[in-house]
């Protein structure tokens, strides 16, 4: 049923327009009356694909232009199916000229009904172009485009009374395209116009929309009078109607049918089979007079037959993607890390460069994206924990150094090479046996000044003399981990004072060494940053704070925004009521102690919360208020006592760790509940669960 208030106006219109390219190929009303025909098919219909682009505008803009390249990519996709399925006719009319299948792949449509396709893929490039000039510098030469179009089009006999101006179409215009309704001069300005999402109320636009559509009919008649039509699919007022059009449109929209789309798109692609087939059954079965000759029977017929066969194939089954939002998900604030990393580049002062720590999928917030959203945000210095995290990072196009913080076993110095990888020696034994593989390597060594876990010793100046000294070891830099940098006790400022004490110092003997350059050096991590002041280093390792998350709720000395990047929701499977003293789920754990509404959603253990949270008091938002999870933790679900909260229905999402409404839980909350840091729990974030970025 379609109501009035959840009209899903565009994909109804893309119904109609569809209708209107089949009447646009098949004038239904040739045989009634000319002067109607060309109104219907060369003015009304000539709405239709305007009205595609702009929808196509509409939702890119919606998704800030970021998916215009898989939106090509799928358009690209259609027209090579479009291709395919018309081979046969297509090569009737092309033969074996692989040029000009090209040419029409990319340009006119390799069967001329099907430029949609080529048109918009060159459009959204274009567009992609002109967006950099600014919004009105880009519509500007979008109009100047289209303009240039129509007078190779509706205004083609203005063009050839012009000189230079005719003969310049004749021989390079159309030396390329066999009309300018392409995606040079005619697609870009309508995704413009489409993603502007322009409105007024309806009642105006319904007026404007009229008034500008009788006023382009009035246009097309004279310019189909004056004889000056080359094509017609171009008016100096269509671009005008589509704008009241669409505002009219976008006002009544409600909602979203997408099986219409997929409708709309079928019959575009199907019709021009249909033609061929009831001309060719007309013919074989004598109907011709009236399948063929009688136009509004062909219209009909054709109509009928293309919605038949639209309908048939979309109850083709195809793979269906899984929306990542079903069941549970991490949502990922990309602005807010990159707020962070500049806010953290600025508690580092100027002359030392933040180097993102992005290890354990950053700390299960997406490796990739993540170290890609930083890297477009200028960082080019990365670390890692293993060799197979840095190889991802290089297979998805991080370019800048890569340094291995943990070890790596010499057997895979060729993959370090291979990928330019920077490997942290842990210590003198480390270097030695990869100086043994004899595969020249970038290396940034490791000290230790005082926490014992890795590095060479900060006084053994005879170890470091010695691999600086190896033939295939480049030592690009020298670095050390500070282990109490967090704690602001007396004991512990005076400890991580001391370490930093020996790095500089064991910086300043390898720079005595003749020959030797110590390179790049480094000793922060997040806290090193918080907790003192700017030092005289080359790379802080930013990881934790990056994220915009503290390890614990200890105070910190310097006064950093952060702004936590991950959310963490799932949804609500299933609400039941227990009568009191029932009790529920695994070990009969839960036990009602008044009448309980129970609420079981979709996260559990696997995904990386631990087995015992609610016992130590877990909660999670469920529109906007905290309710308690109970019971046990399931390997896939958790009970929550959501007695309280009104209106609770399967498909609700709650928010285990992030904002919901005015309310918030903090990923350092949570942490403490299960007696660990942040940084342990975020990165045990289970692989299953989609990473989403925040809209
Ligand atoms: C993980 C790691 C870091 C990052 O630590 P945060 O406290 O998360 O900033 C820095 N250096 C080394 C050697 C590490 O292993």
């Amino acid at each position: 049923m379609i109501q009035r208030e959840n009209l899903a106006a565009l994909d109804w219109f893309r119904i109609a327009a569809a209708v209107l390219v089949v009447a646009n190929h098949t004038s239904p009303l040739a045989t009634v009356d000319a002067g109607a025909d060309f109104l219907l098919t060369r003015v009304l219909a000539r709405l239709a694909v305007p009205f595609f682009l702009m929808v196509t505008g509409y939702f890119l803009a919606a998704g800030g232009w970021r998916k215009a390249g898989q939106t090509a990519k799928k358009l690209l996709l259609y027209d090579l199916l479009a291709t395919a399925l018309y081979l046969p006719l297509s090569f009737s009319i092309i033969g074996w000229d692989w040029a000009e299948w090209l040419r029409r792949l990319l340009i006119d449509g390799t069967l001329y009904h099907l430029w949609y396709f080529p048109a918009a893929i060159v459009g959204i490039g274009v567009v992609c172009l002109l967006r950099r000039l600014g919004a009105g510098a880009a519509l500007a030469a979008a109009l100047a485009l289209y303009v240039l179009g129509l007078l190779g089009d509706s205004y083609w006999g203005l063009t050839q009374q012009l000189p230079l101006l005719g003969p310049f179409y004749d021989h390079v215009i159309f030396a390329l395209t066999e009309y300018t309704r392409n995606g040079l001069f005619y697609a870009p300005l309508f995704l413009l116009l489409g993603s502007f999402g322009f409105r007024m109320k309806r009642v105006p636009s319904a007026v404007c929309f009229a008034a500008a559509l009788l006023a382009m009919a009035a246009e097309a008649w004279t310019l189909h009078s004056l004889d000056w039509q080359k094509h017609d699919s171009m008016y100096l007022l269509l671009p005008l109607a589509m704008l009241f059009l669409f505002s009219l449109l976008l006002d009544f929209n409600r909602g979203q049918r997408p099986a219409l789309r997929h409708i709309s798109l079928l019959v575009y692609l199907v019709h021009p089979w249909c033609i061929v087939l009831i001309r060719g059954g007309a013919g074989v079965l004598g109907l011709e007079a009236l399948l063929v000759e009688c136009a509004p029977v062909h219209f009909l017929a054709v109509l009928m037959m293309s919605f038949l066969m639209a309908l048939l194939l979309a109850a083709v089954p195809l793979p269906q993607k899984c929306a990542p939002t079903g069941r549970a998900w991490r949502e990922i604030d990309l602005a807010a890390l990159r707020r962070n990393a500049a806010a953290l580049q600025e508690c580092l002062g100027q002359s030392c460069r933040l180097m993102a720590v992005v290890k354990a999928e950053a700390y299960g917030h997406g490796g990739v994206l993540c170290a890609k959203t930083l890297q477009k945000a200028g960082i080019n210095a990365f670390a890692v924990a293993t060799l197979s995290e840095a190889v991802e990072l290089r297979k998805a196009g991080i370019h800048g150094i890569i340094l291995i913080l943990g070890y790596t076993h010499p057997s895979q110095a060729r993959a370090l090479r291979f990928w330019r990888l920077t490997q942290t020696v842990v210590d003198a034994e480390h270097a030695r046996s990869l100086e043994k593989m004899r595969v020249p390597l970038h290396i940034h060594i490791a000290v230790d000044t005082g926490m014992h876990r890795l590095g060479v010793p900060d006084h053994d100046l005879a170890a470091l003399r010695g691999i600086y000294r190896s033939k295939y070891l480049k030592v690009d830099g020298i670095f050390s981990h500070l282990c109490v940098s967090d704690s602001l006790t007396e004991e512990d400022v005076r400890y991580t004072a001391q370490q930093a004490e020996r790095f500089y110092h064991t910086v300043e003997a390898v720079e005595r060494i003749p020959g030797c350059s110590a390179g790049k050096i480094h000793l922060q991590a997040s806290y090193g940053a918080l907790n003192l002041p700017p030092q005289p280093c080359d790379y802080g390792r930013m990881g934790i704070a990056l994220y915009g998350v503290y390890s614990d709720d200890a105070p910190v000395r310097r006064d950093v925004d952060l702004q936590p990047v991950l959310s963490l929701r799932a949804r609500i499977a299933s609400v039941r009521i227990l009568e009191t003293g029932e009790r529920a789920g695994y070990g009969l754990a839960f036990v009602a102690r008044r009448r309980t509404k129970l609420a079981v959603a979709t996260i559990g253990y696997a995904d990386g919360l631990p087995r015992d949270w609610p016992e130590k008091g877990g909660k999670v938002l469920l529109h906007g208020v905290y309710v308690p999870a109970v019971g046990r933790l399931c390997m896939d679900q958790m009970l929550l006592d959501v007695t309280d909260v009104p209106n609770v229905r399967q498909g609700d999402v709650i928010t285990v760790i992030g904002r919901d409404g005015n309310a918030c839980i903090r990923a350092e909350t949570v942490a403490r509940q299960c007696g660990t840091i942040s940084n342990e729990l975020l990165s045990r974030l289970g692989q299953r669960l989609p990473v989403v970025r925040r809209r």
